[in-house]
């Protein structure tokens, strides 16, 4: 048997099996803690999308900077194994390959709402004329709090400012052309373009370079929310070319609870001391930071955005991750994380249940790992009897069950099991 593509699945446990067996990322499971229930069998965790899991190594990678700091106390900054100072300069780089981007477009800091914030400080510059900002209807709460509390403070009403891109009544994606029809309307009102990538809510992937064109031509800056794509889609930043782009790295990237976030700066910004932005003196030239008098000189690229020293227990634990993610490689948990979801896909059809559907796109580039399911006439109730099966998954009002197979500890076999108890619970 060989490694299957959507036009050779099956529907048996044997298969599900053997795909496991021929994956070649199948030993990375090994590397992360997995919830287990009370009788210590793991849980089937899709969740990844919510709180990715532990690494094993990331304990050691905490402990190094706690012994450290024990033995060092403030030498470590310069001394400690890996030194304090320069710590997230070396988690750039990696973090740069998983986004797309060159290294000094992307520095880890702070979290994915406030970086949001400093880049509309830097990227919303509104006028009389063009002050309005253009999100996806299903935008994560936080995001369109962010954005509304922008507009307001730049003394206009968030109202009006707010222009919504929504799925057509009766439908739950957002087209491309309602967005391109929205632009053609308000484009010189636009001050912002705002996106989620993938969709937290639908699962849907929207594309970065169409968006990113579309945005510039009608004079917009183009931001994009990658809380759901990070270390799940290839954004390609660099190559398509929004002007900034925030995430969280507790997802997908596995980092631990309210770990630090990353900010993307688009290259054409990096050299621009001219720009609007919030300051610290952790953003200020190297040089001369801590010979304090110097009026604010930011360092070119992304880094020239950070407030404050970061804390390094937090990017320890990021620095671990991303060691998984680089000995794995973007592309290859790509490959399988398309396989893995068309697997789950492949299965829910077959059951030829109508009363699930699944509201994701059906194209696997236009989607993520995660699947957004409708189960109709489900309560919270129907996704406690997952929960109650070993299954941890993720509800959404008024009727969404989200599941995240993720490529890095999930399996076929899971994948397998889960439909397999779905099925059980719906009869
Ligand atoms: C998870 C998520 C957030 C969370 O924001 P934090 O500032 O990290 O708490 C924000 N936006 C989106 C789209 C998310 O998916």
């Amino acid at each position: 048997m060989r490694i299957a593509d959507a036009t050779t699945f099956e529907s048996t446990l044997d298969f599900a099996k053997e795909q496991d067996r021929l994956d070649p990322l199948s030993r990375f499971r090994g590397k992360f803690h997995l919830p287990t229930d009370a009788s210590g069998k793991p849980l089937i965790y899709f969740c990844g999308n919510s709180l990715g899991l532990q690494p094993k190594q990331t304990e050691a990678y905490i402990q190094q900077e706690l012994n450290d700091w024990a033995n060092l106390g403030v030498e470590g900054h310069v001394d400690a194994t890996n030194p304090w100072m320069p710590y997230h300069e070396s988690l750039s780089a990696q973090m740069a390959k998983i986004v797309g981007a060159k290294s000094h477009e992307v520095v880890i800091m702070n979290t994915l709402t406030v970086n949001l914030h400093l880049m509309m400080v830097s990227f919303y510059r509104p006028t009389k004329k063009r002050y309005k900002i253009i999100v996806e209807t299903d935008a994560f709460p936080s995001d369109k709090y962010a954005v509304r509390s922008q507009i307001k403070h730049h003394g206009f009403d968030p109202d009006a400012g707010l222009i919504e891109w929504k799925p057509r009544p009766g439908e739950q994606l957002c087209r491309l052309e309602d967005l391109e029809a929205l632009m053609q309307t308000h484009g010189k009102e636009i001050a912002l373009v705002m996106v989620g990538n993938t969709n937290y809510y639908s699962g849907q992937y929207y594309p970065i370079d169409q968006i990113t064109t579309l945005g510039h031509e009608h004079g917009a800056k183009v931001g994009i929310d990658l809380a759901h794509g990070v270390g799940n889609i290839q954004p390609n930043l660099h190559e398509n070319g929004p002007d900034f782009a925030v995430w969280c790295t507790y997802k997908y990237l596995n980092s631990g609870p309210g770990s630090l976030g990353g900010c993307f700066v688009h290259e054409r910004h990096a050299n621009n001391k001219d720009i609007n932005r919030f300051t610290g003196w952790w953003g200020h030239n190297k040089q001369t930071r801590f010979n304090m008098r110097h009026e604010f000189d930011p360092i070119p690229g992304a880094e020239g955005w950070q407030l404050s020293n970061p804390p390094i227990l937090s990017m320890a634990a990021i620095k671990a991750s991303l060691a998984i993610f680089e000995e794995a490689g973007m592309d290859n948990l790509r490959e399988k994380s398309i396989k893995l979801t068309g697997f789950l896909e492949f299965l829910i059809d077959s059951l030829k249940d109508d009363r699930i559907s699944i509201i994701t796109p059906r194209n696997p580039e236009l989607r993520g790992c995660q699947l957004s399911i409708t189960v109709r006439e489900a309560t919270k109730d129907f996704h406690q009897k997952l929960t109650d099966a070993g299954i941890i998954s993720d509800w959404r009002e008024p009727d969404v069950i989200r599941v995240a197979p993720t490529p890095l500890y999930n399996t076929f076999e899971e994948v397998f099991e889960f439909v397999t108890r779905l099925k059980r619970i719906l009869n």
